[in-house]
């Protein structure tokens, strides 16, 4: 059993929650918003109302938050809690955010003798309920291993990818694979549709052929319904967009997909459709030519 304090009740933390008090370890969470907090203390895990308090007897302090802005505003500035962890403490980042961002947080620990791990993850909500999320990690090999216990009850796999840094920049390598799959999907339904085909019986083809993935599955299940509910939101892959876009430029790499995933993205979330699925993106192409794809 670890004592664990967690920031970050999204959609992702609070899965993440949950799995962690279920496998018996002691979990103090704190959240910017309050609202969650009755929910979370069901499944047994404690809330405070000062993020410092997390710290507290902590041999983990694990957690999951929006964007660069939030751990800005949490960990390295505002409520700073990066020079507050007591050294000794390992400190694990969940979220999806920019490798500089992730070398900041790094120098601040270090600096406190804090051991840290970059460890965004793969898989949404219904992964994160269950404790089957795919995590990739870098950071001190030694550290990750001292860490499965915390991190092996919130996933199916954890891979190991190396120095610091390592595991935020697979985070961005795997979202340009999500991203083109998403533009993929949109464009062949709306494509299908113009040429009346029966889109049932394309995804029919798409769920068996060679060219099968489960994010084609998933989201043209959802797209032909019209069902937009939030798993990963579209604002975050806007996000994410763009982060593919700043990491690339600094290795001199082409993303032409997540520069067009940002500019749907981007007309996605200026229609308000921010809160929505990122599988609205397949809306976005459909809506610009014109096609309805519900069936
Ligand atoms: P979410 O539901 O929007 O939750 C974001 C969390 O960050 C909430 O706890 C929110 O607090 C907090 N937050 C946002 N801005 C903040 C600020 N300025 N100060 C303090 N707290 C702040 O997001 P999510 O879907 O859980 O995603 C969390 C991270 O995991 C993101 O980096 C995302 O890219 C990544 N991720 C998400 C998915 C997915 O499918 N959803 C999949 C893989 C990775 P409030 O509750 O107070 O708003």
């Amino acid at each position: 059993m670890a004592r664990i304090g967690f920031i970050g009740l999204g959609i992702m933390g609070s899965g993440m929650v949950k799995n962690l008090v279920k496998a018996g370890h002691q979990v103090t969470v704190w959240n910017r918003s309050s609202t969650k907090y009755s929910e979370i203390e069901k499944s047994g895990a404690k809330t405070v109302s000062d993020p410092e308090q997390v710290l507290l007897d902590a041999d983990f302090f694990m957690y999951c938050l929006a964007d660069d802005a939030a751990i800005n505003e949490v960990i390295t500035a505002g409520h700073n809690l990066a020079a507050k962890v007591k050294a000794g403490t390992i400190a694990i980042d969940l979220s999806t955010i920019d490798p500089k961002t992730s070398q900041a947080e790094r120098e601040i620990y270090e600096k406190n003798g804090v051991q840290f791990l970059d460890a965004p993850v793969f898989g949404t909500k219904g992964e994160a309920a269950n404790g089957g999320l795919w995590i990739v990690v870098g950071g001190p090999e030694a550290t990750y291993k001292q860490s499965l216990p915390v991190l092996e009850p919130i996933s199916q796999t954890t891979h190991y990818m190396g120095i610091g840094g390592n595991g935020t920049k697979m985070k961005l390598v795997g979202n340009l694979l999500v991203a083109s799959q998403l533009l993929s999907i949109g464009e062949a339904l709306t494509l299908a549709k113009k040429a009346k085909l029966d889109l049932r019986k394309v995804l029919e083809v798409a769920a068996v052929a060679d060219f099968k993935t489960p994010i084609y599955a998933g989201v043209g299940a959802g797209v032909i319904k019209g069902d937009y509910e939030v798993n990963f939101p579209l604002k975050l892959m806007l996000k994410d967009a763009k982060l593919i876009q700043a990491f690339a430029s600094t290795l001199n790499s082409p993303v032409s997909i997540a520069k067009t995933t940002e500019q749907l993205a981007k007309a996605g979330v200026d229609a308000g459709m921010g809160e929505l699925n990122a599988s609205a993106i397949v809306k976005v192409i459909a809506d610009q030519s014109g096609v309805d794809l519900v069936e």
